[in-house]
């Protein structure tokens, strides 16, 4: 069985560690290759590798970066369908959101080949007598990026084109579940042209992790993943000196207004609930019809669509599923178990995805879509983050009650209204805790030109991911004031400054 290594100076190289950690196809519960968890050492090489390639990289012209990274876009729109492959085979997802992943991934790089604009600083002339200044925005040095197994392609992709891009070196650790698409990203970076050391990956877990957060050649670590760990990158690295983004969990609520067009939010709830089996950080997990009336018509009309969804696996031949499995067995145990849970807290379980029928093998990891109804604050399956294919009804009596209820919620990742009431919608933006918001869109996904991130309890860390947050977390401020005897000369020539 392959054994996968890391990524070093721009070659593949076997890992020395004898750890090893199990790479499965979730739709088969196959293991399909081995993964080397990586050695202190061997994390170490990799900065080291990293540190020795900044010196040339961060002092080639901004647009010179960029035309790697145009073809590096090139390279990855042609081998778009082989790595959404990869993702569907190593993550679940189906072949359709595994290329949306991918598309989403590749918008970040076009925005990093604007570079040579976006890292431009900022100039004032004759800011005293003969005297101009004016901002660079450089490179920080070896930067790392940490990643989650939900979103093998695009998380990575929210990280090292802008980094790169601003003249970093990079050390990239992604998720141990599914750790071929960096890999495959990490060649066609080579194979665009990127010289070696300037993107490194190290395969492992909290061994290779903790060298990125306490390593003093690392001058910044960008993290994804769930809100303890996330917490631990926050405080470790910081402690360490270390500029720090670090993106949590989430729960994500969805607010169904009365007057809502209710067959456009049960569609959009769909797709937002159940799609990736419900593996996204901005998946909407509760949804919070406003008015009895509105939650009596939404559970009927969501009671139907469930009951069409269809599960299995990621790579079939014809027409994708709805849904694929879920990551491994024991997460798969896990959203059993909240199943289990949310039944003794005494909420509703209208549909049981313990029991769907589902195509594909019986060792995948599939659970359909549940539902349940008569969910109120206080429950576990309403304060904790379940990841999986579970939607949440809460009814709220009024349009406070529904902000209330978000608002004292521990996480602030995404939320969205559905409403024809410019009003409500607005009040709803000003008012609400969360960091990204839909109105009548139901993820509110930033687009790469904009950043992206959560309040509270699910981002640690003032700047958010990609857009100009993105420019600004990689490279730091430096003022120059300069002043040349010839200007004082030629202001003082033409007439004489008032002395008060
Ligand atoms: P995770 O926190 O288990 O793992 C994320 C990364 O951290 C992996 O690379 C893992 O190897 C590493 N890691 C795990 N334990 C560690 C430890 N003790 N010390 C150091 N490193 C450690 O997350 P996951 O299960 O891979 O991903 C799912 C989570 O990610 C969910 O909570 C989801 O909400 C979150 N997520 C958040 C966003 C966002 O933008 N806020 C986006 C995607 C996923």
């Amino acid at each position: 069985m392959q054994t996968l290594g890391n990524f070093i100076n721009g070659q593949t190289v076997d890992s020395t560690s004898e750890r090893t950690a199990p790479v499965y196809n979730p739709a088969t519960g196959e293991q399909t290759a081995q993964l080397a968890l990586s050695s202190a050492e061997e994390t170490r090489n990799a900065v080291s590798a990293a540190k020795l390639a900044f010196a040339g990289w961060s002092k080639i012209a901004p647009l010179r970066r960029a035309r790697i990274l145009f073809k590096f876009k090139a390279l990855v729109e042609e081998h778009t369908d082989e790595l959404a492959r990869l993702i569907a085979s190593e993550h679940g997802k189906v072949f359709s959101d595994a290329k949306g992943e991918v598309i989403r991934g590749l918008e970040v790089v076009e925005f990093a080949c604007g570079i040579p604009h976006l890292q431009k600083g900022e100039h004032s002339t004759n800011v005293g007598t003969g005297v101009d200044s004016y901002t660079m925005m450089q490179p920080l040095g070896v930067c790392a990026g940490v990643s989650p197994f939900n979103f093998p392609a695009m998380v990575p992709m929210w990280m090292f084109p802008i980094a790169l891009a601003c003249g970093n070196t990079f050390v990239m650790k992604p998720s141990e579940k599914d750790p071929s698409t960096a890999m495959r990203l990490a060649e066609l970076l080579k194979d665009a042209g990127l010289p070696d050391g300037v993107f490194n990956i190290v395969n492992g877990d909290k061994e290779a992790v903790d060298v990125l957060l306490t390593d003093e050649r690392v001058e910044a670590v960008s993290f994804v993943g769930s809100t303890p760990i996330a917490e631990y990158i926050y405080a470790t690295a910081s402690a360490h000196g270390k500029r720090v983004q670090a993106l949590g969990g989430a729960k994500n609520h969805m607010v169904i207004m009365p007057d809502a067009d209710l067959d456009q939010a049960v569609d959009a709830l769909m797709g937002a609930a159940y799609g990736s089996a419900g593996e996204r950080c901005m998946a909407i997990s509760v949804a919070v019809p406003v008015g009895e009336e509105t939650a009596e018509r939404l559970r009927e009309k969501l009671v139907v669509q469930l009951n069409q969804l269809s599960v299995g696996p990621g790579l079939v031949e014809g027409p994708d599923n709805d849904m694929g499995p879920l990551i491994t067995r024991e997460h798969l145990e896990k959203v059993k178990e909240y199943i289990c849970i949310g039944q003794k807290e005494g909420a509703e379980l209208i549909i049981d995805g313990r029991h769907t029928a589902m195509q594909g093998s019986h060792d995948g990891y599939f659970i359909g879509g549940s539902l349940f109804d008569h969910v109120t604050p206080g429950m576990r399956i309403h304060s904790e983050e379940i990841f999986g294919p579970v939607l949440c009804i809460a009814r709220a009596a009024s349009f406070d009650e529904a902000v209330a209820m978000i608002n004292d919620h521990e996480y602030g990742n995404g939320t969205a209204i559905f409403t024809r009431d410019g009003d409500a919608a607005r009040q709803f933006c000003e008012n609400i805790q969360v960091g990204m918001v839909g109105v009548n869109v139901p993820i509110p996904v930033p687009m790469a030109f904009h950043s992206f991130g959560g309040w509270k309890r699910s981002l640690f860390g003032p700047l958010h991911m990609h857009g100009p947050d993105g420019v600004r977390f990689y490279t730091r401020m430096k003022t120059i004031t300069q002043r040349w005897p010839g200007g004082i000369r030629e202001a003082t020539n033409h007439f004489t400054m008032p002395t008060h």
